[in-house]
């Protein structure tokens, strides 16, 4: 067990929804958002026990503020993550952000590596199921495979020649 002052809240992503996570501990806070309530429902996979959850307080459906929204886009556009997060992605990392914020032990559970990577770049624990969790968050270039040039802006094709971009890890990259 860890020892904290801080109230803990863990955040959740459909996926760990739906791999049980929301199997209680009463000490912790649990919320998500609106879409990965959607997804859930709409997947058809646990609606019962999403519901159920809901209904007797385990879990809170919140929106997150605007400028932590900001915040999260600019993170992920800086990390070049942005072009691999969903709307919903986004907005389960500001809603993490705002509880950082406000001095809460956030975790954000997630098994996407681009939520865990981008929500790294912003100081918020992670951990999933599939990846371990990632140490530090990592920054992308988009490389050309044609012509070779990169891109640190957020771009589908390469404007020199038109070649489709691919994301490659820069380690130590200075400012
Ligand atoms: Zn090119």
């Amino acid at each position: 067990m860890e020892k904290s002052e801080k109230p803990r809240v863990i955040v959740l992503d459909t996926s760990a929804i739906l791999s049980g996570q929301l199997e209680a501990n009463p000490a912790h806070k649990y919320l998500t958002c609106p879409g990965v309530v959607d997804e859930v429902r709409f997947g058809n996979l646990a609606p019962e026990r999403l519901d159920a959850a809901i209904m007797q307080g385990l879990l809170s459906v919140e929106r997150p503020e605007r400028w932590a929204l900001e915040k999260t886009t600019e993170a992920a556009s800086l990390t070049g993550d942005i072009t691999s997060l969903s709307e919903t992605d986004i907005v389960l990392i500001a809603i993490a952000i705002q509880y950082n914020v406000a001095n809460y032990d956030v975790s954000l559970i997630s098994d996407d590596y681009s939520v865990q990577n981008t929500a790294m770049q912003l100081g918020i624990k992670v951990s999933g199921r599939i990846h371990p969790g990632i140490k530090r968050a990592v920054k992308w270039v988009l490389i050309c495979p044609a012509c070779s040039s990169t891109f640190r802006e957020n771009l589908k094709t390469c404007p020199y020649c038109g070649g489709e971009l691919r994301r490659k890890p820069v380690k130590n990259l200075s400012t």
